[in-house]
This record gives C-alpha cells, structure tokens and sequence, in this order.
C-alpha cells in the first residue's frame, strides 16, 4: 500500500465515511479512486456493537436512494407517521401533548423520517461499499498523521505506511485525531447528562407513533420500530443515569415503565442497555491545508431531535457535489478554492443546527416554572398554527434551503 495515489483519503469508516465513499464512487468520473481507512475491523454480524437506532431524515433517504443503499433499508425501515411532544409531570393521569405533528402535516408528500437500527444500516453500507471498485478498503488500519503540500497530501498509518492523495477527509469521529493533529479547535462542552438507550417490545402497536416526553432531567424518546416495538432514547441526569444502568432489570424496566406510561400496553426489554456521554462540540475551522471533516469530527449535536447522523449526511452530499463538480473541470479537488466552498456550505449550517439542539435542551431540560409557561405557550401557539407546523415539518425533512442536490435525490 506504501505511496499508492488515491483521489480521495478517507479516514473514518463509520456511516459519514462509508456514505461519502459510495457516493464519490458512484457519481464521480471513472478512474477516480477511493481510499476508505477505518481503525476497527470490518464490522458485520454479531460483531455490530451498536444498539441503537437512528432518524433518518426524507434527505438522507433520498441520499441514501441515490446511492443503491435505501432498497436494502427500506424493509426495516419504520416510518414515523406522528409526533407528539409533551412535558407533563411523570405522575400526572393524562399526559395532554403540547405540540402534535399528524396526517396534516406529515403526509404532505412522503414521511419526513424513517427509524432504522444502526445495525441495519451498517450492513447495508457495507454491502454496497463492498460492490464499489473505485473504493479501497484498509481496515483495520488508522490513520495518525499527515502532512501536505501544493499537490498532495500523505496520510501516514500508525504502522508507519504511507498513502497519498489530493484530498484528506477526517470522518474519524468525534474525537478525531486528524482534527487534533491538524490543531483545529472546537467550541464544545459535555452535557451534565447521558443518553440511555435500549429497545422494548409492546403489545399494542405504535401506528407509527414517535413521543418526545420533556422531563426536567431531559427528554425521554419512545421511537416506532418495526413490529411492536419501539427504541427509546432516554437523557437522563449522570449520576441518576449511572445508577439507572447498574440497576437489576426488573427495577429498570420499572425505571422504564414510569416513564413510557402504559399506552401501549405491557412492555419487555429486547435489546441490550447501553449509554452514551452526550457533547456539544462544533469546529471553529471545518478545513486546512488538503483536509476537510465531515461527520462527528466537525460537528456533534445534542441526540434530543435525532439529527447528528442527518446533519453529517449534509456534509456528504455538499462535499461530493464540490468534489465530483471540480473533477469534470479538471480542477484541484484540494485547493483552497475548493476547500473554502465546503467551508461556507458547511460550517455556518452546522454550528446553527447544534445551537438549536442546545437551546432546545436548556430550554426543556428544568422544572423552571415561567420558563415551563412560556415554553407551553409558545408550543401552544404552534400547535394551533398548521402552517407553522408544516414549515417545521420541511425543515427537519432536510430538503429546504441550499440542500446539496443528492439530498433531493438527484444524481448529477
Ligand atoms: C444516543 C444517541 C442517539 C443518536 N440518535 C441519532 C438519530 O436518531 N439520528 C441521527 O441522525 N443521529 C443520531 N445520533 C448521532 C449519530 O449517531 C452520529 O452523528 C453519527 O453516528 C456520526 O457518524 P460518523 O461516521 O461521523 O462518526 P463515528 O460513527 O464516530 O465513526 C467514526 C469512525 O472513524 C473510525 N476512526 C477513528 N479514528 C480513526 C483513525 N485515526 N483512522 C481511521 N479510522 C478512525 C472509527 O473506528 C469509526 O468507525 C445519535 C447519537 C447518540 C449518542
């Protein structure tokens, strides 16, 4: 492998990488050659740690289409066919919904977002990858180092090899070492909570049915999965989470129980219990000399409205279509002109999206009385308010605005 040339380095293989791989691959013109890096071996079968499912915005399924990958998704996909928000108190009878997004405003054209499981779209991101000769697969293999100049830069392995290319790309997750070696800051924080997740059964259906329950100590997600079942995505404060999570199963699904509320009848735990630390962190520069980041590595959001993984697919699409333009003019895919475009694209978009999350979370995540009432009152209003509520709707569809064309499931 030592100096082979590649278009394209990517170092991260998680879904942003895999993602921004195939589409390079398909779109870009033949020849252009692909380097896909991970430092974990390939991950398939049992060997797929990670439990937890993701929204997928109607964007990311049109990119996702784009790139041969939505047809083997589509049969574990579960569409989210209602929304409804609340933050009434745990103990209270009724849980009346604050804001509630139906037919009105969902079926508009199609749904806005699909729940997969992460498991799921790993393979279905491998199998294609696996298909595409322009991409070369290392893994394991982890890139630590890299240096550039006016024509290319070399990525170094942490076995020493070598591989260079016109173009570095740090999809190498949210404590990327690239972004680190490259002396990229980051605006960021962690949040005095984690992120409990698991997957339950239920036996009455969920109709398609996602609840969002604001609690003081942060939001509790109960997601519709296929069958009659359901992801949760539960915040809850650390040391409470900690202490959730070392708890026997009969007193978590207790724990669980109180929350979730008993609308979809008796409930069991399927699915392994598992917990996330939860950061703001955004990149003050998405760029450097023959480097970009995508993905975690340039921006991580807060889970509360299932957006880091869309938000990193908007990276993909921008960054192949400034790519893949710059090729067929027989332009330096690296230079900064290119670089700087991604930048504009990316970088204020981003920042905004994880402010939003933040904002969201402080706002809803305390018992706070006026803010409860001003935050009730303004839902209330919204609620009332169909074409508020379809704006919203398009907004978290991913599809407004200068969405890159993939994102609108156009191939160029
Ligand atoms: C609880 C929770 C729920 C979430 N739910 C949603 C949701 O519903 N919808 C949504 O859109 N998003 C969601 N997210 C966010 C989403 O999971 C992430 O934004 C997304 O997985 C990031 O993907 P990535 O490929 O950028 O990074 P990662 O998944 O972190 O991948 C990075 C990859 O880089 C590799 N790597 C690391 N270092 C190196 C190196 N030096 N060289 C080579 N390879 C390297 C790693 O092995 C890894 O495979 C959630 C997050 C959490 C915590």
């Amino acid at each position: 492998m030592t100096d082979r040339f590649y278009d394209v380095v990517i170092a991260g293989g998680g879904f942003v990488g895999q993602s921004l791989a195939l589409a390079l691959a398909k779109i870009a013109p033949r020849g252009f050659r692909i380097a896909l890096v991970d430092a974990e071996p390939s991950k398939s079968g049992d060997a797929i740690r990670d439990a937890r499912a993701s929204a997928l915005s109607a964007a990311t399924k049109n990119l996702l289409s784009v790139l041969d990958v939505w047809p083997k998704l589509a049969p574990d996909a579960q569409a989210i066919e209602s929304i409804e928000i609340t933050d009434s108190p745990l103990h209270a009878g009724l849980r009346p919904h604050l804001l509630g997004f139906g037919d009105d405003e969902l079926k508009e054209g199609e749904p806005s977002a699909f729940m997969v499981e992460n498991r799921d779209i790993q393979h279905a991101l491998a199998a294609v990858v696996a298909e595409q000769p322009a991409i070369d697969s290392f893994t394991p293999g982890s890139i630590t180092d890299f240096e550039s100049d006016a024509f290319r830069v070399v990525s170094h392995f942490a076995t020493g090899e070598t591989i260079e290319a016109a173009l570095l790309v740090a999809a190498d997750g949210k404590r990327s070492q690239l972004r680190e070696r490259a002396g990229i800051k980051c605006v960021s924080w962690s949040y005095p909570q984690r992120g409990i997740i698991t997957t339950v059964t239920h036996t009455i259906p969920h109709q398609g049915r996602a609840t969002q329950h604001f609690l003081p100590a942060g939001p509790f997600a109960i997601l519709p999965l296929k069958g009659n079942r359901s992801a949760i995505v539960w915040t809850e404060e650390k040391d409470r989470a900690e202490t959730i999570i070392a708890s026997n199963e009969a007193d978590f699904l207790s724990e669980l129980t109180t929350r979730f509320g008993n609308h979809l009848g008796e409930l069991a735990i399927v699915g392994p219990i598992q917990s996330f630390p939860l950061d703001f962190q955004v990149a003050r520069n998405f760029v450097t000399d023959r480097m970009v980041l995508v993905g975690d590595a340039a921006h991580v959001v807060h889970p509360l409205a299932g957006q880091g993984l869309n938000i990193g697919m908007r990276d993909v699409a921008a960054l192949t279509e400034i790519v893949v333009e710059a090729t067929r003019l027989g332009l330096d895919i690296g230079s900064p002109v290119q670089l700087e475009h991604y930048q504009r694209w990316r970088r204020f978009d981003s920042a905004f999206s994880a402010a939003v999350m933040d904002g969201l979370n402080r706002l809803f995540s305390n018992d706070n009385a006026p803010l409860r009432a001003l935050r009730d009152l303004g839902l209330g209003v919204v609620d009332r308010a169909p074409a508020l509520k379809r704006f919203f709707v398009r907004e978290a569809a991913g599809t407004t605005g200068n969405a890159p064309r993939l994102l609108l499931g156009e191939s160029f």
